[in-house]
């Protein structure tokens, strides 16, 4: 891999495109900054329609191409495999150059590195296993099948949080089903998305298989979702963005898969480990600083525990270590983007003028190095209500607002009371209180005792405006695969052309 952290610093990143680096069509390049310092680090092309258009006639090429659409399954399935080794080679340097991005945790961006190879291995198997049915028709002499085939050039949009771990549940089942892609990664993030588009050459993949154009989500990413060679549309990001997309892919009467903003309750029972609960609330809204679509962000605790609870919440809160994202022992780091930040500080504000109390936190640290950087202490606003701006809209940052509540009617009306409908936790011994609450939540997916569980073998996706669509599993083969019926007439018989057979 010749892009890492070392090689690209201070330099200009072009697009990959057709198995090539492209220099972009406007010859501007944008800036990508360090969270840590607020310095810029390295330039990535600043692509608009000509070159979306570009990497879209060469994807769509590729997917014409016999040597991409005339390799068996299991080939497909074996070049899959090595990109999964590949991945697992660079893992390190991938995760340094998304920390150095994002400003993520490096343990948190190695975690999800070292465990993206198995996400790929998982769909590679799959490439075998997409298969159609014989469909018992009422007719004698007669054939009735399905296929299931690749769809074309898939558009995939994705965010700064986690670049290459939300790219992969998309990318990885669209390779093993043979279809190609254009990626646009956020303008914020596109080193790694390169960097692995470099891994998919060197697995072996056809040029023009996987293609990327970095620059805007207003120019480039507009284009892919305008452009009429793109035959689905894959997009992470916020609601109001997905809306906007969504729109513009009906105009070519394209279906999206939409992964979409959240604002999940988080609920607490009066009978359960107390620290279990804390660190369960505080790994769903504080980890990766609160930048997670999954977010627990609105808690509910049952109204005899609820003083109790908010006192160890505030109290863990308080001790949370603030740091360099490379630290061993950080807990929290920088928030992606100086706009991250205002957004956090402005509904922080909203907070307080609806009429929640700041617990704890509600301010950037102002001490030494972090004062530079775009860091924000853990905060929670205690006497939150469901119609507080801070508690309807998605801030993507850390900050939760607490509230009680009185019985599982009140929980379920309050829980559900959201346009969003991500996910959803709960902590309770009652397994029968539990299986309650996660049939009546309106959440894709639910947690009992945990959070934040993830697996590629699980759907995921939210209900409401989180988004429609679902990424890992089975279910995703048939999300990027397409239905053909296909019917054989063995009789041999000449038919009258016009006598219509219903038998
Ligand atoms: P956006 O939804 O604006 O961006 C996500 C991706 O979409 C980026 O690649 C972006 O490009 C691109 N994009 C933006 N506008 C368009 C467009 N008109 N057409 C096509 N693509 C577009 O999110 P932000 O990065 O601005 O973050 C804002 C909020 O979104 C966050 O505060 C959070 O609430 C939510 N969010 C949710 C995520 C999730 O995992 N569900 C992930 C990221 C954000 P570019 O980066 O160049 O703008």
């Amino acid at each position: 891999m010749t892009l890492t952290v070392a090689s690209i610093e201070g330099r200009r990143l072009d697009h990959f495109i057709g198995g090539r680096r492209t220099a972009p069509h406007s010859g501007q390049y944008l800036q990508s900054f360090d969270p840590t310092t607020g310095a810029p680090w390295y330039e990535a092309a600043d692509g608009d329609a000509a070159d979306i258009d570009a990497a879209v006639r060469v994807a769509q090429a590729a997917s014409m191409d016999p040597a991409w659409r005339r390799i068996t399954q299991t080939d497909r399935g074996r070049l899959v495999r090595r990109l999964a080794e590949l991945v697992a080679r660079e893992a390190d340097a991938l995760a340094l150059m998304e920390m150095r991005d994002n400003g993520k945790l490096l343990r948190e961006m190695q975690a999800q590195l070292k465990a993206m190879p198995d996400a790929y291995h998982y769909f590679a198997g799959m490439a075998d296993k997409l298969q159609g049915d014989t469909i018992p028709v009422n007719k004698l002499d007669m054939l009735n099948f399905t296929l299931r085939e690749p769809i074309g050039v898939v558009g995939m949009i994705t965010p700064w949080n986690s670049p290459l771990m939300l790219l992969t549940g998309t990318l990885a089942p669209c390779l093993a089903i043979g279809n190609t892609v254009v990626i646009k990664p956020s303008e914020h993030t596109s080193a790694s998305t390169l960097a692995l588009a470099e891994l998919v050459k060197e697995a072996g993949f056809p040029d023009g298989v996987v293609n990327v154009v970095t620059g805007h989500g207003r120019t480039a990413g507009e284009a892919l979702t305008r452009h009429p060679g793109v035959a689905k549309i894959v997009f992470t990001g916020s609601t109001a963005t997905g809306r906007r997309i969504a729109a513009n892919a009906a105009g070519n009467l394209v279906p999206c898969q939409m992964e979409l903003g959240g604002k999940s309750p988080h609920v607490v029972f009066d009978d359960v480990d107390l620290d279990r609960a804390v660190n369960g609330v505080m790994a769903g809204v504080f980890a990766a600083g609160g930048q997670t679509c999954i977010a627990g962000s609105r808690c509910f605790v049952e109204a005899g525990i609820y003083d109790t609870f908010v006192e160890r919440l505030v109290d863990r809160a308080r001790r949370v270590r603030i740091g360099h994202p490379a630290q061993e022992d950080t807990e929290l780091g920088p928030l992606a983007l100086a706009a991250q930040l205002e957004k956090v500080e402005t509904y922080v504000g909203y907070g307080v003028a609806d009429g929640a109390t700041i617990a704890t936190g509600g301010r950037r640290p102002q001490d030494g190095e972090l004062a530079a950087g775009w860091y924000y202490e853990p905060t929670v606003l205690v006497d939150a209500k469901n119609d507080m701006r801070f508690m309807r809209d998605e801030i993507f940052g850390p900050v939760v607002g607490v509230m009680p509540f009185r019985g599982e009617d009140e929980l379920i009306r309050l829980a559900n009371d959201t346009r969003y409908g991500l996910a959803a936790g709960i902590w309770t011994r009652d397994i029968d209180r539990a299986m309650r609450f996660a049939r009546n939540v309106d959440a894709g997916t639910v947690w009992i005792n945990t959070y934040r569980s993830a697996a590629f073998m699980s759907p995921s996706g939210g209900f409401k405006e989180s988004g429609y669509g679902r990424r890992g599993g089975f279910e995703v083969m048939r999300e990027f695969s397409r239905l053909k019926n296909v019917v054989v007439d063995y009789s041999g018989a000449t038919q009258d052309p016009f006598v219509i057979r219903l038998r």
